[in-house]
């Protein structure tokens, strides 16, 4: 039988968006940083709007990567434009790239992180003002995925 939505409650949107905005400097690194602004701004249901930028270093999982065969890894060290990055931020977060070398060859995958600054990276930061991000395991998939709930509290 084919599934309707709204699924429960997390797609009757209503909720605003907030944005946040940062612009991190050479040398950062990108997840953790982003982590600690999203702690320290305590956002609840926080995701990338938007980055652009630069970066020295970077590694990355592979799409045939699974939980039990995560060894397919590329550490990139050398200069890339970060041509994309989304993802959602809490609880860890999730977090795909797409990145340009020098001839504009582009690589993408899973961001696990040691995502060092070139030059700069602008980033806006988006968070759901009614929902809440964690992530659960899920037997399905053998990964913590997002959960998605309202956020009652209403802080
Ligand atoms: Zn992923």
């Amino acid at each position: 039988m084919a599934e309707t939505f709204p699924r429960d409650y997390h797609n009757q949107g209503g909720g605003g968006v907030r944005c946040f905005a940062l612009r991190l400097k050479p040398g950062e690194e990108i997840v953790s940083s982003l982590r600690r602004f999203v702690e320290s701004m305590k956002l609840k249901a926080a995701f990338v709007m938007t980055c652009v930028g630069s970066v020295k270093k970077a590694s990355l999982r592979m799409a045939h990567a699974t939980a039990t065969q995560t060894n397919e890894v590329i550490h990139l060290n050398d200069c890339h434009e970060i041509v994309s990055l989304v993802g959602t931020l809490n609880d860890g977060g999730h977090l795909h790239v797409a990145l340009s070398d020098c001839e504009g060859k582009v690589v993408g995958g899973h961001v696990l992180g040691d995502m060092i600054v070139f030059t700069t990276a602008e980033l806006v930061i988006g968070e759901c003002e009614s929902l809440r991000f964690t992530r659960e395991f899920d037997e399905q998939t053998g990964f913590k995925e997002l959960t998605i709930t309202k956020d009652d509290d209403g802080s």
